[in-house]
């Protein structure tokens, strides 16, 4: 809440003191209590849950959309000015992705053989790649290349 937007007026119709001050805080602009207009809008998304949602993810669309560029523009400065640092995160991620198979790397594994993205490839398909990779982890664990040869014909 920034102050710049509100002042301490006189007490409103449903007694809402500030920090027992006695009086209500009230915007600026109307002169409307702070607190009421809250509870206006709670009441309000309870009236209308769909339209309360639908907004929710509007405005956060909105607020991504605006702050994509500085946020790029943001990291990449900061990676410039720590290479090291940078480039060992990344790695600590690469392998943290590829230990704990998550979706992201799953996903990447897929488009190494196919001409589709990441994100077009559906939650199942990416879910079943993730179980093929567990089991052959754990046969090339347990050293057993061989049985796997000869059941798949692939090598590990
Ligand atoms: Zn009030």
């Amino acid at each position: 809440m920034t102050k710049d937007k509100y002042y301490l007026g006189t007490l409103c119709k449903r007694g809402h003191d500030h920090e027992g001050t006695g009086k209500s805080l009230r915007e600026k602009r109307r002169g409307h209590c702070y607190v009421c207009k809250l509870a206006d809008v709670v009441l309000w998304k309870e009236r209308h849950p769909e339209r309360a949602k639908k907004i929710k993810i509007e405005s956060r669309k909105r607020h991504k959309e605006k702050n994509k560029e500085r946020e790029c523009e943001d990291t990449r400065r900061w990676r410039l000015n720590n290479l090291e640092k940078s480039r060992a995160i990344s790695r600590r991620c690469q392998r943290n992705a590829s230990a704990n198979l998550t979706d992201g790397y799953v996903r990447k594994l897929l488009t190494v053989k196919s001409s589709l993205r990441r994100k077009d490839f559906p939650q199942d398909l990416v879910d079943a790649k993730r179980e093929v990779i567990k089991l052959e982890r754990t046969i090339k664990r347990g050293g057993k290349n061989e049985e796997y040869k000869r059941c798949t014909g692939r090598s590990l």
